[in-house]
């Protein structure tokens, strides 16, 4: 029980195969207490279910653009917890069309669309919440690998995410004051609600295992694993980093 002691707030749960649910899941087995919040009402009755099965403490709507519904969460914090250690930012959104679309057709709006819930919103998180959570505290957020390189179909989800990684280092930077760390984990293709969104997703994911050092696709439970590192006082000394999970797959050339 390796988080047994420690509150962790978890941003992103719409479903069961969301990644942000298996990490809740594992974080829930490893003794830590677990707060969920859910975008809106059409997924608040599914998440209400998985917030009683972690018997949650917390669970409160939160849409990452609307600041009432973070004063809210502060206040349900504060009522319920006061303090928390672990904050898991599992949160992105980019409208379809601008993933389909060439990259220079992305509009204006969409840009900042994605921009917004995709990464402003970690800063977002970090201001509301910072004043609540204990020295020692870990944030987790989720990248992909197309910041870095080329994936078809990514387009400005790739650019967005290469800013959530540079945020996720300036963040570091700003919260070693407060001795609370950041971190992203970046998974290979996994099938959730968002990664469906994705033209060619299943095609993407079919060619993965035959150019991956290790034959076995990424699951939300490997990345939850590694999730429970992070969380840990394990890390403790870990932040500002990008870490892979993706069998091996980015230090292939071919
Ligand atoms: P998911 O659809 O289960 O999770 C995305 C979450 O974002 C949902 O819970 C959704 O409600 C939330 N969201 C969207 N707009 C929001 C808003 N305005 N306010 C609050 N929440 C909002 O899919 P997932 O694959 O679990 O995605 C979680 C994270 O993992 C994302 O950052 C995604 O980019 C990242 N990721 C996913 C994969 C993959 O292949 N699935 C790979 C690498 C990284």
């Amino acid at each position: 029980m390796i988080l047994k002691g420690k509150k962790a707030l978890i941003l992103g749960v719409a479903n069961e195969r969301s990644i942000a649910w298996a990490i809740a899941q594992k974080f829930h087995q490893e003794g830590a207490e677990i707060g969920l919040t859910y975008l809106n009402d059409k997924l608040k009755s599914r998440v209400e279910l998985l917030s009683q099965e972690t018997q949650s403490q917390i669970f409160s709507e939160l849409d990452v653009a609307n600041d009432d519904h973070f004063e809210k969460l502060q206040k349900e914090i504060q009522k319920k917890w006061g303090k928390f250690d672990i904050l898991v930012h599992s949160i992105a959104f980019a409208n379809k069309e601008d993933l389909i679309n060439k990259t220079s057709d992305t509009t204006k709006e969409g840009f900042l669309l994605a921009h917004e819930i995709s990464v402003f919103s970690l800063l977002k998180s970090v201001k509301f919440l910072k004043n609540f959570m204990n020295s020692g505290g870990s944030i987790i957020t989720l990248t992909y690998i197309g910041s870095q390189k080329v994936i078809p179909n990514y387009n400005v989800m790739g650019i967005a995410k290469a800013a959530l990684e540079s945020s996720v280092r300036y963040l570091a930077y700003e919260l070693g004051e407060q001795n609370i760390r950041i971190n992203a984990l970046s998974p290979s293709p996994i099938k959730t609600l968002a990664a469906s969104a994705i033209p060619g997703f299943s095609g993407l994911l079919n060619s993965l295992e035959e150019k991956s050092p290790i034959k076995d696709p990424v699951k939300a439970q490997d990345v939850a694993n590694v999730a429970v590192f992070f969380g840990s006082n394990l890390s403790e000394k870990v932040t500002g980093q990008v870490l892979l999970i993706d069998s091996g797959l980015s230090i292939m050339g071919l």
